[in-house]
């Protein structure tokens, strides 16, 4: 693809109310800054989390963990065809009926489990709970106190089910940001979304483009093997892009 050319990606996903989509024109400097622009620049807005409620974003939050997106989709496409795309529906559906719906996206025993206690706690505190209002750091150790939730899928849920702006860190970011400054090893999971906090403006919707946009990265440029470096948006900013095309 020529340098400069944008393509859109466009497909149905779920945004909590009050987040408006805009373009990440502020003015500021540092590396998340300029990640952040040049993928938006290459193919801004990646309409990411897939979905229809705050629900859903939760429920493929946890079927994601281990597998990829396409796995995820059968295995909710499933639930929603037998009527069971509700945490109280689930509560009432026995273990076995709920196995076989998301078998596609493997794990199929742990994650029923997961998704069985992740719907007790959403029932349970969408009672006494608002849960835009209880703030960010009470809903981030609620998620955390539940088996089977991590930071990566509770930060899944509180920035695309819920708004608030939080980055979430996965495989891709880490391969990334390990390529781009040239080092062996992976930073922790705490040190760089601190770095991210830290470097932009506190707009949920910024947080929710930069996820999105390096899940595109890790797709189609940053693979694990064979990294497609020669028109990667980010070749400016990485060592490991700039030593292996010379
Ligand atoms: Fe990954 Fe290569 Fe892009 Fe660097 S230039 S981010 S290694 S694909």
């Amino acid at each position: 693809m020529a340098p400069g050319t944008k393509t859109e990606l466009i497909r149905p996903r779920y945004l909590p109310p009050g987040i408006i989509p805009k373009p990440p024109l502020f003015k500021r400097c540092g590396t998340w800054s300029s990640i952040l622009r040049l993928l938006y620049e290459r193919w801004g807005d990646p309409y990411w989390w897939p979905g229809n409620s705050a629900w859903e974003v939760a429920l493929g939050a946890v079927l994601t963990q281990n597998t990829a997106w396409k796995n995820v989709e059968k295995a909710i496409s499933n639930l929603s065809a037998e009527g069971l795309l509700s945490p109280s529906v689930i509560l009432q559906t026995p273990s076995t009926t709920l196995e076989q719906a998301i078998a596609p996206s493997g794990y199929f025993r742990q994650k029923t489990r997961k998704i069985v206690i992740l719907s007790s706690w959403w029932v349970r505190s969408g009672e006494t709970v608002n849960h835009n209002q209880a703030g960010y750091d009470h809903m981030r150790s609620e998620l955390l106190s539940l088996w089977g939730v991590g930071p990566e899928t509770a930060d899944s849920i509180l920035c695309y089910g819920f708004g608030f702006p939080c980055f979430v860190v996965d495989a891709y970011t880490k391969r990334m940001i390990r390529r781009l400054r040239g080092t062996a090893t992976d930073l922790s999971y705490d040190e760089i979304q601190h770095e991210v906090h830290q470097q932009l403006p506190e707009e949920p919707f910024y947080f929710n483009l930069l996820h999105g946009l390096i899940v595109e990265l890790g797709k189609q440029h940053c693979r694990s093997r064979n990294p497609q470096c020669v028109d990667c948006p980010l070749l400016s900013l990485c060592m490991h892009g700039k030593t292996a095309i010379r």
